[in-house]
């Protein structure tokens, strides 16, 4: 949020409330009465002893017998010698549901986790009962004809020619970016597929310095150098790909004729919602390749992990507003959308449906513009030698990195798409957004506060909260530390600050909101040396369809109060 918006720019309008009440209660209110799956006896017991919203340790005190069962669920060796009759609800199997991470809670902001809707439940139940194996048709059948009409209508959501477009459900995001650098790799270095790339002529890979982990983590697991092979570029202040810094090694890479397999970019990275021009990158890629005759130009990997659900904005009517958003939310919308109409330009991009798409875990689809990127991928057939042979050359058999392949995330997002819809989505989007721009007008007006990523108008808030009593302006301190932060003589100055915060973030402890610690949040400028040092920050995001801004109310008022209790 560059400006400051009046509260009424930020206010739920009475229509919007309306219909995030709605769809609060049809999809994710657990009702047996709207989804009858709930009405076991087992999952009825669960939804029970989950009903009220509390933290593990208050669960543990609540549970019938669970000091008794914990211990149990920590030292038990012993499979059941006999068997158990069906009917009778297994205690243990009750204790460690009831007892797991409570995502029902209205308080969790934790992370980019996000509470499942009820209907890709029930399709998570269905496909888990279907047990198809999307390993080959053979063992899958219409389960296959599901994944393919999931990608179709995600290339045409995202503006892919359906033709042309394919797509695979995989175990997470992680592995979407792997395939991502995986089309690179067996595109670009040809030998590779075979006799591996450790000894390949040179080449470099190129991704973000604010990229997920998993940027660096799949790559190593292909046997990538990601130490001296895998170029990280600049972030600019609104942590996306620094342009002129990704033109600047692109070109190097290209004079010294090294092999560029795959460009990783990111929309929407997981703390900040920094979010990379693609078609930028696409024309850069274009013009290089020309000007040098790169025979096999890059492979434009997206990681839209997280940022991919902008893309039911796509089509909005912005002038209408049909849903009411808040003005505060339209504008920071609309700049989304522009955005994300360039995910079009990218080769191949991920979505985690078990993110923003509120399907359990795991449901995470790797989508490509053209199909042949899976044919770079194929091994020979030969290798296939124990299936049915009419079989082996047919979908994407060949080309997966994972033999057998769970369905169950397929049924959970294609059950989500068609009972949520459109609507439902962009209601539970506008909602998170809505709720992340609420967040962001309190903690403006809140003495010592201030926002780390104040243009990302994301689904999630980081901040640093300061001493009130040392730093006035905690704006301007923000902008010192970002400028001077990575000098030897601020960086005491720098530390104090961060003590000062994390100590209150401990003291604080889960309570109104459940946040998280962020210990790269932001970084400071870049030195001569190019180096900058990384700033720490306190981080909500807002996936959960059950905050509401009272809540958030509440959660200032605690911050508040603990300063007022600090300075007394
Ligand atoms: C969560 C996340 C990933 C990893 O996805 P998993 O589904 O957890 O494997 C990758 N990139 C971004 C930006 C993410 O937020």
């Amino acid at each position: 949020m560059t400006t400051r918006f009046s509260r009424d720019d930020v206010d739920i309008t009475p229509k919007f409330q309306k219909l995030i009440q709605e769809v609060r209660q049809n999809y994710f209110s657990r009702d047996p009465n709207l989804w009858p799956f709930y009405r076991d006896p087992g999952m009825a017991k669960y939804l029970s002893l989950i009903a009220e919203p509390r933290t593990q340790e208050e669960l543990i005190e609540h549970y019938p017998n669970g000091e008794a069962l914990r211990a149990r669920l920590k030292s038990d060796t012993q499979i059941p010698p006999t068997m158990r009759a069906p009917g009778e609800i297994d205690p243990l199997l009750l204790y460690a549901a009831a007892t797991s991470k409570q995502w029902n809670n209205p308080a969790s902001a934790e992370n980019v986790v996000t509470l499942p809707a009820d209907p890709a439940i029930y399709g998570a139940l269905m496909g888990i009962c279907a047990n198809a194996n999307l390993v080959c048709r053979e063992y899958s059948e219409s389960a296959e004809d599901l994944e393919k009409l999931i990608v179709r209508r995600m290339a045409k959501l995202v503006g892919y020619d359906a033709e042309k477009a394919d797509g695979l459900f995989t175990q997470g995001g992680t592995f979407c970016n792997m395939y991502g650098y995986l089309f690179g790799i067996r595109k670009s270095l040809k030998r590779s597929i075979r006799n591996g790339f450790d000894n390949a002529n040179n080449y470099r890979f190129i991704c973000s310095q604010g990229g997920h982990y998993s940027n660096n983590t799949a790559l190593a697991v292909l046997g990538g150098n990601i130490e001296e092979k895998n170029l990280k570029i600049k972030m600019d202040e609104e942590n996306r790909v620094d342009l002129r810094d990704l033109e600047e090694k692109l070109t190097a890479c290209f004079r010294l004729k090294c092999a560029v397999p795959t460009i990783m970019l990111t929309m929407g990275t997981t703390d900040t919602f920094g979010v990379d021009c693609v078609k930028p990158t696409r024309d850069l890629v274009d013009r290089l390749c020309r000007q040098f005759n790169v025979e096999t130009p890059p492979h434009i990997h997206v990681d839209s992990a997280v940022g991919w659900a902008i893309l039911f904005f796509l089509d909005y009517d912005f002038n209408e507003n049909p849903l009411d958003i808040n003005h505060a939310t339209i504008l920071g919308l609309r700049r989304h959308v522009e955005l994300f109409k360039q995910l079009k330009y990218a080769d191949s991009f991920a979505v985690d449906f078990h993110k923003w798409g509120y399907a359990p875990y795991p449901s995470s689809l790797i989508m490509v513009k053209d199909k042949d990127s899976f044919k770079a991928l194929e091994h020979d057939p030969e290798q296939f030698s124990y299936f049915e042979r009419s079989q082996v050359e047919h979908y994407h058999l060949q080309s997966t990195i994972e033999a057998s392949r769970s369905a169950v995330g397929v049924f959970a997002a294609f059950a989500a798409l068609e009972y949520l819809g459109v609507q439902g989505y962009q209601t539970l989007i506008a909602n998170s957004l809505q709720n992340a721009a609420y967040f962001c007008y309190r903690l403006k007006n809140t003495p010592g506060a201030t926002l780390l990523a104040p243009h990302n108008d994301g689904p999630s808030a980081t901040f640093r909260l300061y001493d009130p009593k040392r730093v006035q302006d905690p704006e301007k301190e923000l902008a010192f530390e970002l400028a001077n932060g990575a000098l030897p003589q601020y960086k005491e100055r720098l530390e104090k600050n961060s003590n000062y915060h994390r100590a209150d973030f401990i003291a604080r402890g889960k309570q109104i909101l459940y946040t998280n610690w962020v210990e790269y949040a932001a970084h400071t400028k870049y030195d001569q040396n190019n180096t900058c040092a990384r700033i720490p920050g306190e981080k909500a995001v807002f996936f959960n369809p059950l905050i509401t801004p009272e809540r958030i109310d509440d959660f200032f008022d605690l911050i508040i109060n603990r300063q007022n209790q600090r300075n007394d």
